[in-house]
């Protein structure tokens, strides 16, 4: 089957800039649907990907999956999509079985989109042709205004009649993206759709995917392993390690209160200090810097791993007239250091300090202009609920 549209001819690219667009169509909305994973376990050959992963998608939600390269972020959307045949658990969409031991609805039939990382558009195809490539069971006229409204939607009408060799990354991208939505899928599969483009092409994407995904009610799943696109994009975040979900929830409630010392690390620079306790108490000879911790879960006896965000430390000039009034004023306990470093990082500046009882200096960051200089005794203090403690036994974990 084959379309032809009468439309713009591809121009330059200064003609293609966002002003030559025009105004951009507003996108259909979809019917979104519950997206859900029950115990899903997942191997090739003798490697286990995925352990007992369960996760429920509402209608109209988007879940971002974060986690580090091959902890099975892709086999999960590839499984969802039907690309891939589940070992052992169920996926539903809404209450159909889609995957499970004694159902399989093939890909074409789950009314699920995918965006691929690199865009998979097909060469041989002129744009118009590649977003309507999945309306081939509809009557042509209607195919063809469904795909010509995406095309404008995604501000790349005037291209309809190009292949997709002449467009940009981001304007391939923005093709993948009409071409995924145009069937009106009830859930969106996004595979790390935005790491192929630079920073800013990424960021102008994520905003127009964003406004898309809102405006057509789009349940998606996308994978990421940015965590600031995972805040920025994501309803939820989900955190996967090696096959199995670590934590779940809003970006505020994992950067508040991080399951574990992982992913504590995935959304904040924090100083790890690992301090062993006994009968309920740090044994550490700086003890009493970190207050009384009564808002940490201390385990009675062990190791643990004490994290205060660089932020969070406060520096102030052990030289200033009014610095001891001042420190006792707003902190119970404070410790004499001096600055190692000072690198200047662009918003913020990072500073090494040395700090007696503990054997690697502590990192902070300021803004550049309240930055001691290297060499300058200084005064650090932290607030006792910017302490967080983390079991010990997660990190031997991580290093397996
Ligand atoms: P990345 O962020 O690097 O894309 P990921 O979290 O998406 O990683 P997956 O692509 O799901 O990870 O892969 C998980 C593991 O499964 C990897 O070790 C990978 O090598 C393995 N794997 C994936 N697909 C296959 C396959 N078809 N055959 C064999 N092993 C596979």
């Amino acid at each position: 089957m084959s379309w032809s549209v009468k439309t713009l001819k591809p121009s330059s690219p200064a003609a293609r800039s966002p002003s030559a667009w025009g105004p951009r169509g507003s996108a259909p909305a979809t019917i979104p649907a519950r997206l859900t994973f029950e115990k899903v376990s997942h191997g090739f050959g003798d490697t286990q990907v995925l352990k007992d992963f369960s996760l429920d998608v509402a209608p109209g939600e988007i879940v971002c999956l974060l986690g580090p390269s091959g902890c099975g972020k892709t086999t999960l959307l590839r499984l969802a999509a039907g690309i891939e045949r589940l070992d052992q658990g169920r996926i539903l969409i809404d209450d159909t079985v889609v995957s499970g031991p004694t159902a399989f609805v093939p890909p074409e039939r789950r009314g699920v989109g995918l965006v691929f990382q690199d865009f998979a558009l097909f060469p041989h195809l002129t744009i118009f042709e590649n977003v309507a490539f999945g309306l081939r069971r509809l009557p042509a006229a209607e195919a063809k205004s469904a795909a010509m409204a995406a095309l404008q939607r995604v501000g790349l009408a005037a291209m309809a009649e190009a292949y997709p060799h002449v467009l940009s990354g981001g304007e391939q991208q923005r093709v993948a993206l009409a071409r995924a939505l145009v069937p009106r899928p009830n859930v969106l599969l996004l595979d790390e759709p935005f790491s192929g483009l630079d920073k800013r092409l990424r960021e102008e994407m994520r905003e127009e995917t964003l406004s898309i995904l809102r405006e057509t009610r789009t349940t998606c799943v996308m994978v990421t392993h940015d965590p600031e696109e995972a805040m920025r994009m994501g309803d939820r975040i989900a955190v996967m390690r090696r096959g199995q979900l670590v934590q779940l929830g809003p970006a505020e409630a994992l950067y508040e209160n991080p399951a574990d010392v992982f992913v504590a690390r995935l959304f904040s620079e924090i100083n790890e200090i690992p301090c062993v306790v006994k009968n309920g108490k740090l044994c550490l000879g700086i003890a009493d810097f970190f207050g009384d911790l009564s808002n940490v879960d201390l385990p009675e006896n062990g190791s643990v791993i004490l994290g205060i965000r660089q932020q969070d430390l406060v520096i102030t000039d052990a030289h200033a007239p009014d610095h001891e009034a001042m420190l006792s004023q707003t902190y119970p306990k404070s410790l004499p250091g001096r600055v190692l470093s000072v690198k200047f990082l662009g918003d913020f500046a990072l500073i090494e300090i040395a700090v007696d009882g503990l054997d690697l200096p502590l990192m902070a960051r300021t803004t550049q202009c309240e930055a001691p200089p290297v060499g300058r005794n200084v005064t650090v203090s932290v607030e006792p609920e910017d302490v967080q403690a983390f079991s010990a036994d997660d990190l031997d974990d991580l290093k397996n």
